[in-house]
């Protein structure tokens, strides 16, 4: 239920899902007996600048999760006599797992117990559980779901700007830039609120570039639509960089002064022929030069990727070749200007920086890194030898799963629908000899667990996420939850005093953030100078924010007077960007086709994404009637040509087959999908599970597999 006026006993607080995190506001009002008790309102927050009251469908409904009704409430342990999971105390659920990772560690070795977290998690939460594996389990075998999201992004963000925040502007500088070129991203499927920026953009005369092998809701707001082949993303850029240089048209004094490398980057550019791409690519040459006119014509101008280019085996470098477009163009580290990228997870950003991945530390400090792992482990209390080295990456672990790694604790993810080639990792996570899962509902993956603990979910809780702009924010308790259920950081505090760590895990998330803060301090995401009190005062506050010195208001030291808190950072690289010289990198990089190519066995392409009315794997969202009402199910959608030629109505129950398996869903006949291209949403499991059929090719650089485009044959299911 939504209510158009704020209401005086309203909570302001955030979305529990994606990375936009729009603002709004929860009350409980009476629901009368057919409501079943008392109901959750979303109450309208205009006054938080993201999303100027907006929300999509997911938003608006997030209410119906909390219900007892589709949740989990008490804790599920697998009885031997059974087979089945079945109803237990709390006590007894955390000693099952305690004993089940405590035994794998004395028979295998600390290693063999596996630790796999969520984009989705709070700031506090995934610095809890990367300190719990490093210090409790001391396994080296922790990463999250959040590889699979925008990995790559952040690759070629570390390596050409020397840090990595998904957006280095907020998102209001965006309708004030000339010219965006948007690449793989359908903004009005995954975060309908945002598109106003673009829209704003055009009525403020600004131009709209996008790139998508389909012409979406997003594609049609363009100027220019370029389609091309899934998987041809950087020899795209690498053509549109040929053209800038061949015309004359890149900014040699930008190059000159905040650059270096690019006599290499401009030699591999130059190796990609217009008509070379073209072939590669599907984009007519023309149209290429379009894009150039209109991206350099504009004054200042802005490149931001999602998935599309980033889930490749090449996505670091395809990443890569369009930060060098910026770099050449002068696009790059000036005001309205810039490379970012639109992460999905709610908190995708900050669930990077604070620990949960396999070669970071909090702080968004390299685990390799002697002065970081000494920083961190003085924070922690403990020796930093003891801290282990970087783990494997988020697929290659969940495929070490009964191998090397025997057990296996996952907080907040559900890798049996959302992982590449997901048969096989529901295979391995079978094949375990312990599972333990912590979660809001009983999702594919808690489903195979030995133990399942019912958590409390956003509303019912108090802790913080970075959005997509590298915005702090505080979401808070806003209703009690059910009885029976626990915080994750409760869990994390009780299992920790379980394996023989009785102090070093608070259960209080402002607590927590506090740790937090100081583990990050000096880091390059430093959240020092950030409290609870500062967001909650304003509307967030952008790292890196440090503790400002003792010192004097104007910040000098050895005055008496209390220093200015420092700002927090909107825009990063206006004066230089974060390498240690100063200078953006460029990066020569090449064009090399997709792990997996089209032949006559399998002679079409598959790329995946999402729809408006269901969020990742649809755990949450497939619990919500309205949204089962808007998305019930999975599709295949094809060209006319392409379903012509198969014999195929609309409709029809297709068969799409991979080198890994089947799918079956219906057809959806389209002509803003190319011919030589089907798309299917991958929110489901069951037979219409499209990450069964996905490629877990890595990225050499990132690890990001290659869920953005395989090969696949299409067949009609006989009548
Ligand atoms: Fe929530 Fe994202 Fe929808 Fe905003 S756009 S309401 S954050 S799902």
């Amino acid at each position: 239920r939504t209510s158009p006026a704020p209401a005086p006993a309203s909570t302001p607080t955030h979305c529990p899902y994606c990375a936009l995190q729009c603002g709004m506001s929860l009350r409980t009002v009476p629901g009368g007996e057919a409501a079943g008790g008392d109901v959750v309102e979303v109450v309208e927050r205009t006054d938080f600048p993201v999303n100027r009251g907006a929300l999509c469908g997911k938003g608006r409904t997030a209410p119906a999760v909390l219900s007892s009704r589709v949740r989990l409430t008490e804790p599920l342990v697998r009885r031997p006599a059974t087979g089945r999971l079945e109803p237990a105390t709390w006590e007894e659920a955390l000693a099952r797992i305690a004993e089940g990772l405590a035994r794998t560690r004395e028979v295998y070795g600390r290693d063999a117990v596996g630790v796999f977290g969520g984009g989705g998690l709070t700031n506090e939460k995934a610095y809890a559980l990367g300190k719990f594996a490093r210090v409790v389990l001391s396994t080296s075998q922790i990463d999250y779901n959040g590889r699979f999201c925008m990995s790559s992004a952040a690759a070629a963000h570390q390596r050409a700007f020397g840090l990595d925040r998904g957006l280095p502007f907020p998102l209001e500088d965006i309708p004030r830039t000339g010219c965006v070129i948007l690449v793989g991203s359908n903004l009005a499927e995954t975060m309908p609120p945002a598109l106003r920026y673009l829209t704003e953009l055009k009525e403020n005369g600004g131009r709209l570039i996008v790139v998508d092998p389909r012409r979406t809701r997003t594609a049609e707001q363009a100027d220019l639509h370029l389609a091309p082949r899934p998987g041809t993303d950087l020899a795209l850029a690498l053509g549109l960089l040929h053209l800038v240089v061949a015309q004359g048209r890149t900014d040699d004094a930008f190059i000159q002064e905040r650059t270096a490398g690019w006599d290499e980057a401009r030699a591999a550019a130059m190796a990609h022929w217009p008509e070379h791409v073209e072939r590669v690519t599907g984009v007519p040459v023309p149209r290429l030069r379009d894009a150039v006119r209109m991206f350099c014509d504009a004054g200042t101008g802005m490149v931001l990727t999602a998935r599309g280019p980033e889930q490749q085996s090449k996505g670091t470098d395809t990443v890569g070749a369009w930060i060098n477009l910026c770099l050449a163009t002068g696009k790059a580290g000036r005001p309205l200007s810039g490379y970012g990228c639109l992460t999905g997870q709610g908190n995708g950003q900050g669930g990077r920086e604070h620990g949960q991945k396999a070669d970071q530390l909090p702080g968004y400090r390299k685990l390799t890194d002697p002065a970081a792992r000494e920083h961190v482990a003085g924070v922690w209390g403990v020796d930093p030898d003891s801290l282990p080295g970087p783990g494997r990456s988020a697929y290659e672990l969940l495929d070490a799963l009964g191998a090397d790694i025997k057990s296996l604790l996952l907080m907040g993810s559900n890798p049996v629908v959302s992982a590449p080639h997901a048969s096989h990792i529901e295979e391995r996570l079978r094949s375990l000899d312990f599972l333990a899962v912590a979660d809001v509902v009983l999702s594919e993956t808690a489903a195979l667990a030995d133990v399942v603990l019912p958590v409390t979910q956003w509303a019912e809780e108090t802790g913080t996420t970075t959005n997509l702009e590298g915005r702090v924010l505080l979401r808070r308790r806003a209703v009690d939850p059910p009885p029976g259920v626990r915080t994750d950081l409760e869990v994390l505090h009780a299992l920790a005093a379980l394996l023989g760590h009785e102090k070093g895990f608070p259960v209080d998330p402002e607590e927590v953030f506090d740790e937090l803060r100081r583990a990050s301090a000096g880091g390059p995401a430093d959240y020092s100078g950030i409290s609870y009190r500062r967001i909650a005062e304003g509307d967030g506050v952008f790292w890196p924010c440090p503790e400002a010195p003792e010192g004097s208001a104007d910040g000098s030291e050895g005055s008496a007077h209390t220093a200015e808190p420092h700002p927090g950072t909107p825009r990063l690289f206006l004066d230089r960007f974060a390498t240690e010289d100063g200078r953006a990198r460029f990066v020569p990089v090449a064009h090399r086709p997709a792990a997996e190519e089209t032949d006559a066995e399998y002679p079409v392409l598959l790329t995946t994404g999402r729809v408006v009315a269901q969020y990742q794997s649809g755990a949450q969202t497939r619990r919500v009637d309205e949204l089962n009402a808007a998305a019930p199910g999975p599709f295949v959608e094809l060209h006319p040509r392409l379903a012509q030629r198969l014999g195929v109505a609309e409709g029809d129950r297709l068969t799409v087959v991979s080198r890994r398996g089947r799918a079956v869903a219906p057809a959806r006949i389209t002509d803003a999908i190319r011919s030589d291209t089907v798309f299917m949403p991958f929110h489901w499991p069951g037979e219409g599970r499209a990450n069964t059929l996905t490629n877990p090719a890595l990225d050499p650089t990132s690890r990001m597999p290659e869920f953005k485009v395989c090969a696949v044959r299409v067949e009609r299911e006989a009548d």
